[in-house]
């Protein structure tokens, strides 16, 4: 059975074992009554010979120790000798017993392979709740894994709490008119997390952990012959610690000068659903809730007005600055600071002052 809000059918159905070999459910059984705990997939992004922790996996393992009353939290990476560098920054996110996959080829992102080894640590340490971001790998990975463990997965989520175990996940609805607040009915719940949801918080100084290495007889269905990134770094809003972000009350020629005055402050245009649809901006530029989760330092608004479906993507930004010839304009509810004003003539004042 289908269902609108979580990705696989799986928050509230029975569904036991439809579509899977028999056997399957038997080898990844869990005993729901020991279920506890947190446990995170944790996306490594690569370049060249570098590996970093990717900021959706510290934005959820952040999140995991603001719900977390003392339950345990483990972490699961893959790849090889390149990710020592990053077992001290894991620990201080929380993390106290992190599990490698120890393959020289997973340091590719294969789903079958990374699902196998994920429901095996699943099972292994029982956690009540398994997290992981809501990222083109993540999305790929979560259903393949709930589907062995015959989980319940909500995906996308853009808000989660937690009371005794039980894991409540909210997530917009029905073309994004609804916000659905969702919980699973067996242990492992899963949920995957929208990029640039929740805050980073500073790590933990000094914290220590357990590393353990994982061998996975794996299920090679591929090889991958070769891969080449398509989307550009740059583009990416939900890493900009700045946006100068644009609505419906610009003007076209105001483009450029917005964009050399986030050049000039270190950070990146976005804009409102708005300009997206006159063609202005693509998709990858649009904030908020069918758009990107944001997360800036300073968000600069210029002639948004603050619909419900914009401030959803910028819950987690950290300074609200509104530009609007409208004191009453809905932006202003959470903004930090309000300029009444002609976009337009800000934004060119302020490029010429910087
Ligand atoms: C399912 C669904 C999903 C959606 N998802 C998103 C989403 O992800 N992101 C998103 O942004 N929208 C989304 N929308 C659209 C959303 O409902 C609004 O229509 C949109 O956010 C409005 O954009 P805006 O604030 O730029 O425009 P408007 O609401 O038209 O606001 C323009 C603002 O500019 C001000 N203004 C006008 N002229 C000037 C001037 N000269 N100087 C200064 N201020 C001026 C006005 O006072 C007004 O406040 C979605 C809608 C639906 C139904």
């Amino acid at each position: 059975m289908g269902c609108e809000t979580c990705s696989g059918g799986s928050c509230s159905v029975d569904g036991k074992g439809k579509g899977l070999p028999p056997g399957m459910l038997e080898q990844y059984k869990l005993n729901s009554n020991r279920s506890d705990g947190y446990l995170v997939w944790i996306e490594v992004e690569r370049s060249g010979e570098s590996a970093r922790v990717s900021d959706v996996s510290k934005e959820i393992l952040s999140k995991v120790r603001s719900m977390n009353n003392g339950s345990r939290v483990w972490g699961v990476i893959f790849g090889h000798s390149e990710l020592k560098p990053l077992y001290k920054e894991i620990h201080s996110y929380g993390v106290e017993t992190l599990y490698e996959v120890h393959d020289r080829n997973l340091t590719e992102f294969h789903p079958e392979e990374y699902a196998v080894a994920l429901a095996q640590i699943i099972v292994r340490t029982e956690p009540a709740t398994v997290l992981m971001g809501a990222t083109p790998r993540g999305r790929e990975l979560a259903p393949r894994v709930a589907a062995k463990l015959d989980a319940g997965l909500t995906a996308d989520c853009t808000e989660l709490s937690v009371e005794d175990r039980v894991l409540s996940m909210t997530r917009p609805a029905f073309g994004g008119n609804v916000l659905a607040t969702i919980q699973c009915t067996s242990f492992p719940q899963m949920a995957t997390v929208r990029p640039g949801t929740f805050p980073i918080a500073e790590p933990a100084e000094g914290a220590n952990g357990t590393v353990i290495y994982w061998q996975t007889g794996g299920c090679w269905l591929k090889d991958i012959v070769s891969s080449e990134r398509v989307r550009r770094e740059e583009e990416d809003i939900s890493r900009a610690r700045i946006l100068v972000s644009l609505g419906a009350g610009v003007s076209k020629d105001s483009i450029p000068v917005a964009e050399s005055v986030a050049r000039k402050l270190g950070g990146m245009v976005s804009c409102s659903r708005k300009l997206v649809e006159k063609g202005w901006f693509p998709p990858s530029r649009q904030v908020g809730q069918s758009g990107r989760s944001v997360a800036p330092d300073v968000y600069l608004a210029f002639g948004i007005s603050g619909s419900v479906q914009h401030l959803a993507g910028i819950s987690a930004a950290k300074r609200i600055i509104s530009v609007n010839r409208d004191p009453e304009a809905r932006i202003g509810e959470v903004a930090d600071e309000i300029i009444v004003g002609d976009a337009d003539a800000v934004l060119r004042e302020l490029d010429k002052i910087l």
